[in-house]
């Protein structure tokens, strides 16, 4: 076999997360010597693909989950104000490259589609308009319009209300700073910005296995098309293998992972492509989940653009499948369980009753339930107009939290080892639409000692992105706007406005 070949960096997976890092990391430190390897024969056809993920640039405009009401009725807005902001670093960052030229046409990958937040029942309705008035005095939440008013309802999403049956309360909220993203287009261009300047993006290339000796760490992978071994050896690693990431961990005996297990859990999305639905409902329309379901099965019903065709999308609906990433192993779920993480185990099945239950009923759901869940936004369905498409594994990271077993999928965690010479990516949630500012934290986690070197670089790259960096919102919003005009969200000259 070959020698080992020297980098300074090694990310591991050909997603969004890796694709993001690859691009700062280049742009930080353009000397450096950086491999993205990824095992599948293209970048992002995993969870960052566009059928494997909504597509929803998450900006806390539309997602109940973001605003948790309290049982004295006031709702807590912090964390739709905080991801309204990552969603801001993600936009500014891509509006540099499209400035500097490198990114190609933002049309393809990020389009304006307004998100609207659906209250439903005297709860639902109470609940939308105390998260409306909370979020109201922040620039970023501005344009958001609050309305029960039947004939504005229709005339906003006319395929939900034109044939609505009087008699349940409903009402909606609307932003037209929303948008569609399809991160794998976006991961693939990012790529492309990486080996333009000089970096190494290496396809069918699995890693097989990590070690750190003296300081180093060495990778060692299998060329896919051969079955060749090769070697590569760094310094700093990032793994962002998506659902493969702790597996690896486990491999590499990362000891910071010793007592976590996973569990995957599968999408499903109904779809139509047919073209008067999808002229009729130019939107992505968030509702909120059923009592006791996982903040994962809030039903959306979304406006799509892939490959140039427009859809639309309803769900999610949960499956179960043992494999970690689509294109994983049946074995995946099995050869995670260890010693080590079977208190873990035990704990998270007798802690986290209500998800499995809320699974059982999923797995058992039959067609009729399906479409009964979408007549609840579309009152005229026809089921024959819409088919069950796979979506992304979400493989949801347990651990032992307060003595309770605790699923953290449903938030992002980096975890360090080593010094921070290796960051990794656990969990899913709420994803890619805030990579740049998760890949500022992975940087502030792994080169603490550079950061001062980076700040005034990395305020240029991704602003408001680092926890240190926050700008007045007032402020944020003029260099959104202008992000959003650069990107094509908003026509020229009117920062904010509608795009329709
Ligand atoms: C059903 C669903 C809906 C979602 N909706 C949204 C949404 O609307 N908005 C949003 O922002 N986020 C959403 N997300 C989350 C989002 O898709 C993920 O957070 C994001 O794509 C994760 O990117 P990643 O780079 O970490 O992983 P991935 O895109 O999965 O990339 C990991 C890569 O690593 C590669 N890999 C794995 N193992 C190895 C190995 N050993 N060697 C080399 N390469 C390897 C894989 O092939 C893959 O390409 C959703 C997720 C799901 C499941």
């Amino acid at each position: 076999m070959a020698g080992p070949e020297e980098f300074d960096a090694v990310l591991v997976g050909g997603g969004i997360m890796s694709a993001t890092l690859a691009t700062m990391l280049g742009e930080l430190e353009p000397g450096w010597r950086i491999a993205v390897v990824e095992r599948l024969d293209e970048a992002g056809l995993e969870s960052s693909s566009a059928w494997n993920n909504a597509g929803t640039g998450h900006a806390g405009l539309c997602e109940f989950n973001y605003t948790p009401r309290g049982p004295d009725g006031t709702v807590d807005v912090s964390r739709a104000v905080e991801i309204g902001e990552q969603f801001a670093a993600s936009l500014l960052f891509w509006a540099r490259l499209t400035t500097a030229g490198v990114l190609g046409p933002p049309g393809d990958f990020v389009r304006p589609v307004p998100h609207l937040g659906f209250g439903r029942g005297a709860e639902g309705v109470a609940h939308l308009r105390a998260r409306h008035e909370a979020l109201g005095g922040h620039p970023l939440f501005a344009d958001t319009e609050f309305s029960d008013d039947p004939a504005v309802l229709r005339d906003w999403v006319p395929l939900m209300f034109a044939d609505r049956p009087p008699g349940e309360p409903v009402a909606l909220t609307r932003s037209t700073r929303g948008t569609d993203v399809d991160f794998g287009v976006l991961t693939r261009r990012l790529l492309d910005v990486v080996r333009g300047r000089g970096g190494d993006v290496r396809l069918q290339q699995e890693v097989t296995s990590l070690h750190r000796r003296n300081d180093i760490w060495h990778v060692e992978l299998r060329d896919r098309r051969t079955g060749a071994p090769r070697r590569m050896r760094a310094p700093f690693v990032f793994v962002g293998t998506g659902g493969g990431t702790l597996p690896l961990l486990q491999r590499a005996g990362v000891p910071e992972v010793r007592r976590y297990g996973a569990f995957p859990i599968s999408g499903r999305f109904l779809r139509t492509a047919r073209p008067d639905l999808v002229a009729a409902h130019r939107a992505k329309v968030y509702g909120h989940a059923e009592p006791g379901a996982p903040t994962i099965s809030v039903p959306h019903l979304d406006h799509r653009t892939v490959d140039g065709r427009e859809y639309l999308l309803f769900g999610p609906f949960a499956a179960f499948s043992p494999r970690f990433l689509r294109t994983g192993r049946r074995t995946d779920l099995l050869r995670s369980v260890r010693p080590g993480n079977l208190p873990v185990l035990a704990a998270s099945a007798r802690d986290n009753r209500s998800l499995m239950a809320y699974l059982v009923r999923q797995l058992a759901q039959t067609p009729a339930a399906r479409t009964a869940a979408l007549r609840t936004f579309l009152p005229t369905v026809r089921p024959e107009d819409w088919e069950l498409v796979p979506a992304g594994q979400r493989v949801q990271v347990l651990k032992t939290s307060g003595g309770r077993g605790a699923m953290v999928g449903f938030g992002t965690e980096i975890v360090t080892s080593a010094g921070g010479s290796l960051a990794a990516l656990l969990g899913a949630s709420p994803g890619a639409s805030t990579a740049a500012a998760t890949m500022v934290d992975v940087l502030a986690a792994s080169f603490p000692a550079r950061m001062s070197d980076w700040a005034a670089r990395l305020h240029e790259i991704a602003p408001t992105a680092g926890a240190g960096d926050r700008l007045d919102p007032a402020d944020l919003t003029a260099r959104t706007d202008e992000a959003r005009r650069i990107l094509g969200l908003v026509p020229d000259g009117v920062p904010g406005g509608d795009p329709a």
